[in-house]
């Protein structure tokens, strides 16, 4: 049966501790989780990971992966992409902002904006995608409400609008209000946060009896909030010009029910999406999706390989038959039911905003589209600027055979970016990611997958630039650069730090050197 109840999707963006994994814990306790795809952590005691397929994710506790955890909340089904979050980033990180319509940037109070959850704030502005601000960890001592909304405005540039405002300040937490009705939501301290926190709601007159001095204040600066115009706006939200926020303690599990009704008034759902020769593909046509993530090696003892796609139109249907865009093949989707949990029996149906799972995948690649129905093709998932490099050779000559299919493998699944040049020749390629951890997923794979251990060698590179073949040789003996070519044939120049890059550009101003924020 199709399950036509209207979806959300969305991912949490935030930098390592600001409470996601709380955060995705206490939504998935106020809404029914329906499955969990190959998703959530498993930091210290908490619940463990559903996809602990690799030794090393286990051994450093984190999530590899990225699936979803879908939730049924009110007459919704929530889907929540997991966005893998350690301090060590990758570009997969990045990826899964393709795969949703809304992101949650979650803020420690007491830290305000931190690096990571700026780039991955700039992906989603660069996508249009619409961003709801959640100050976390109001219980605790931090900075002051109005201080942070300054910050948010100087550094990424989207207004604020508060729907609700914290009354008593950090570390003193008596509860919001609220400013679209005028209400005090009342916080209430739970034992160790674990039960659904009661909320209570009272009206003005109510709270000036117990809060005064609290609840003044709080007026005072909702007050001063309105006069500045930071109001909430669908329409500036949509566009993303502002961004809704609210205060929370996600830990005490206050502010997650109104997060998520938040997320059902205001967040799009999935809406019709435009394939590469310009074709739209409305919701209710026929199914089509792409695959925003490919892992393999999932389990040693037999070669598989998952690919996760996201429903854009159609439904799914277990066992269809549908086409691969890339190669015009079909592809039969008997096994896609798999991926949906341990003991969950399988999923029949997906709706667009779901996401599936594909076993065997073998033909998938990322970014690839398949169809039912005429056909479609959605644009490529964007790579990422990486920021590691390392030169990589095998360990044993003898394996090189190995050695090369393991590398074009990874290259393919989009594991890490190969890039190449005449000058390191074809037996020792850089390898660029967007984060370090990549290179360990490299280094575990190649060994135990494709049986040949690598040597991996640091190169003193920071970041790089887009160039073209002109570029290329002009750019070429320039100290501190070195040109190379990744797999697509795009021109990539590594520089050792950006002052160097900043002069070349000055020095060479004809010279095209692109920014690769996100799309090259
Ligand atoms: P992640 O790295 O973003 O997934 O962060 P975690 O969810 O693991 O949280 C990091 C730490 O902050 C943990 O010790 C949490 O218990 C704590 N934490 C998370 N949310 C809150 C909150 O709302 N209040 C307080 N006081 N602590 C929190």
């Amino acid at each position: 049966m199709t399950d036509n109840r209207p979806r959300r999707t969305f991912a949490v963006i935030s930098h390592p501790d600001a409470g996601k994994s709380t955060l995705t814990e206490a939504l998935a306790l106020h809404a029914r989780v329906l499955t969990e795809a190959g998703a959530v952590h498993g930091k210290g005691n908490r619940r463990a990971t559903v996809s602990d397929w690799m030794a090393m994710e286990k051994s450093r506790g984190i999530s590899i992966t990225s699936a979803a955890l879908q939730f049924d909340y009110r007459d919704h089904v929530v889907n929540l992409v997991d966005t893998p979050g350690h301090s060590d980033f990758s570009e997969d990180t990045y990826r899964v902002l393709s795969a949703v319509d809304s992101a949650v940037m979650l803020v420690d109070a007491g830290k305000g904006l931190e690096p990571q959850t700026l780039k991955l704030f700039r992906v989603c502005a660069l996508r249009g995608i619409p961003v709801i601000t959640v100050i976390n960890k109001w219980d605790r001592p931090g900075l002051s409400p109005l201080g942070l909304m300054d910050e948010i405005e100087q550094q990424i540039k989207l207004r604020p609008t508060p729907l609700t405002w914290p009354v008593g300040e950090a570390g003193d937490f008596r509860g919001v209000l609220d400013r679209r009705s005028g209400e005090f939501v009342k916080y209430t301290r739970t034992a160790g946060g674990a039960t659904r926190a009661p909320e209570r709601r009272m009206s003005a007159a109510e709270v000036e009896d117990v809060d005064a001095a609290a609840w003044s204040a709080a007026s005072d600066e909702h007050e001063l909030l309105t006069l500045d115009d930071a109001d909430h706006d669908q329409e500036r939200f949509l566009a993303g010009e502002t961004t809704p926020v609210m205060f929370a303690s996600a830990l005490q599990n206050f502010g997650v029910a109104q997060l998520l009704d938040l997320l059902l008034e205001l967040a799009p759902g999935p809406s019709a999406t435009a394939g590469v020769d310009g074709t739209v593909r409305s919701v209710d046509d026929d199914f089509s999706a792409f695959v925003f993530k490919v892992q393999s090696g999932m389990n040693s003892s037999h070669r598989d390989r998952m690919a996760y796609a996201r429903v854009v139109s159609g439904t799914f249907e277990r066992g269809m038959v549908v086409t691969h865009a890339s190669t015009g093949r079909p592809f039969a989707t008997k096994y896609a039911q798999a991926l949906f949990g341990r003991e969950t029996t399988s999923v029949e149906t997906a709706a667009p905003g779901d996401i599936i799972g594909f076993v065997n995948a073998q033909a998938l690649r990322v970014g690839d589209t398949v169809y039912d129905g005429p056909p479609i093709d959605y644009p490529p998932v964007p790579s990422f600027a990486p920021e590691h490099f390392m030169a990589v050779s095998a360990r044993d000559i003898g394996r090189y055979k190995q050695f090369r299919r393991g590398i074009e493998q990874l290259d393919q699944e989009g594991v890490v970016q190969v890039l190449r040049s005449e000058l390191r020749g074809d037996q020792a390629p850089v390898l660029a990611a967007v984060g370090p951890l990549q290179f360990e997923v490299v280094e575990e794979r190649m060994t135990n997958e494709f049986t040949s251990p690598i040597r991996l060698t640091r190169l003193d590179y920071q970041l790089a630039r887009r160039t073209d073949a002109e570029g290329a040789q002009q750019l070429s003996g320039l100290r501190g650069v070195e040109v190379l070519q990744r797999t697509d044939g795009t021109y990539m120049a590594l520089f050792t730090d950006k002052w160097r890059a900043k002069n070349v550009a000055r020095e060479l101003p004809d010279v095209r050197l692109d920014e690769l924020p996100a799309g090259g």
